[in-house]
């Protein structure tokens, strides 16, 4: 009688992101994710040297606060940092210091999601495994790095949501500029702790690592709520276990635990002072406050107020470059102008459209879904010839059908559109009129001296050019307008 009740997914996310920083967390050792050579970035401090002593990075923990107010969350008034005992080669002290009692940030919320806490703590060092797996090999310059970790409250009920969440907070740290955040370089790390309930009662929870990809983590969810489901409708029982995720297989598979997670054995560490956050004038609310910009969410709510739609919306917000477009063309504009819409219009169009075609023409490999923003096509045109095509546009000084020309003949050498416009007599009329329907009112209105015209009265022609100029108010190129004309009456040119 399984089909009477359905199982209910409950996911809960835990995010680890490297904090953008000079420094590692607890001594001057460089804090840099594009060092190819290992261990040049260390030093006695992050190698636990005997003797040394840790200091605190204050940046890092201004990171976390401002991701903190981000989140509207609570800012700890008092913080001190614990150890976390486990030994495993990547932990040089065998601990890692990293906060247990007094988190950054308790409480908040990103897209509807509860987050529980944000705390700060120290990377371990990243380990190589052979091919064979006969050997490991040690690279320590991660270690000591800044990483924030973040949780959520179990509240996350499907695979999008949970996709969509990790995506904002990628956006979010990114526009705080606290972290990179790239999944694919391990800055941005998810595990996904997923059950199935039934009737209100909670089921045993899997965890899944190894989450490198938006996509990768959205199938994974996916895969375990199928997977237990069946499980659960066979009458068996789904074990409590940690898995990694195949990409290959496209399917989770248990996972030896590193350790007998139970007991860290938390307390707090002797060498580093606590701190009194609430009396340090930088820490708190207010200057942090002072501190933040525009925020995702904040400009999706303003785009969608000027009109533009949902989804141009967030393409703008998640693009950096359509954003920075966007936000060149519409400067200066006042709140509301019709050509905001039109400018959204033709970036989300016309403008992502050249964009694809050359990052299909420079990589054919790469999939859309997983873009990395350091191989995607930069935007062809600058917000400047941009905004001169929107505005002659909307002072209807060219069509449309010539606006995407004129864009698509600007964006190959960066020409002027104005001057591509003048030197091919692509204006319209400037008194805003469209010579074509001048032009076919014109002819309507005299069929007679038309008629003229065909008989080989070429002074006819003339005399309907005169007409059509006086109605533009002169504002039309003669030699453009005679040829309007001879096309319409059909005479061979
Ligand atoms: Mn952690």
């Amino acid at each position: 009688m399984s089909c009477m009740s359905e199982y209910v997914p409950t996911i809960g996310l835990e995010i680890h992101a490297e904090l953008k920083t000079q420094t590692k967390m607890f001594c001057r050792s460089k804090n840099d994710a594009d060092e190819e050579r290992p261990n040049v970035n260390v030093c006695p401090v992050c190698m636990a040297h005997p003797g040394t002593l840790p200091v605190i990075n204050k940046d890092a923990v201004r990171h976390v606060l401002r991701v903190g107010v981000a989140l509207k969350g609570e800012l700890a008034d008092y913080t001190e940092f614990d150890r976390k005992n486990y030994f495993y080669p990547d932990l040089p002290k065998g601990y890692q210091l990293s906060q247990y009692e007094y988190p950054l940030v308790s409480k908040g919320e990103l897209n509807g999601v509860a987050i529980t806490r944000v705390h700060l703590e120290e990377d371990t060092a990243s380990s190589m495994h052979s091919e064979e797996g006969e050997s490991t090999t040690i690279d320590y310059n991660r270690a000591g790095v800044p990483l924030m970790e973040l949780v959520t409250e179990p509240v996350i009920t499907s695979a999008k949501q949970a996709g969509d969440f990790a995506r904002e907070l990628q956006l979010l740290l990114r526009y705080l500029d606290a972290s990179e955040a790239n999944m694919e370089k391990g800055e941005m790390r998810v595990e996904a702790n997923i059950s199935m309930g039934k009737d209100g009662v909670l089921g045993t929870k899997v965890e899944i690592k190894n989450l490198n990809s938006f996509r990768a983590m959205e199938r994974a969810i996916e895969y375990e709520i199928k997977r237990q489901t069946q499980i659960l409708e066979k009458g068996e029982k789904v074990v409590q276990e940690t898995c990694g995720w195949d990409d290959g297989k496209q399917k989770t598979f248990p996972q030896r635990v590193k350790e007998g997670s139970a007991d860290y054995r938390y307390f707090p560490d002797p060498d580093l002072p606590s701190l009194k956050l609430s009396e340090m004038p930088e820490y708190t609310r207010e200057a942090l406050e002072g501190t933040m910009p525009e925020l995702p969410a904040e400009r999706r709510a303003r785009y969608i107020k000027a009109g533009v739609k949902k989804e141009d919306a967030d393409a703008f917000v998640s693009d950096e470059r359509l954003g920075k477009l966007f936000e060149g063309v519409i400067e200066g504009w006042e709140e509301g102008s019709p050509k905001t819409l039109l400018a959204a219009n033709y970036i989300a169009n016309d403008v992502v459209n050249i964009l694809r075609l050359r990052e299909s023409a420079s990589d054919t490999r790469r999939d859309t879904e997983e873009r990395d923003s350091e191989d995607s096509a930069e935007i062809p045109i600058s917000a400047r010839n941009f905004k001169k095509i929107i505005e002659m546009l909307s002072e209807r000084k060219i069509s449309s059908r010539v606006a995407k020309d004129v864009l698509l003949e600007s964006a190959k050498d960066g020409a002027d559109p104005e001057e591509i416009a003048k030197q091919r007599g692509l204006f319209q009329a400037d008194s805003g009129a469209n010579i074509d329907a001048v032009v076919a009112e014109t002819l309507l209105k005299h069929p007679g001296v038309v008629e003229d015209f065909k008989k080989g009265k070429g002074a006819a022609l003339e005399y309907l050019l005169g007409q059509c100029m006086k109605a533009l108010r002169g504002a039309a190129d003669p030699v453009v307008l005679r040829e309007k004309m001879r096309e319409a009456i059909g005479a061979d040119k």
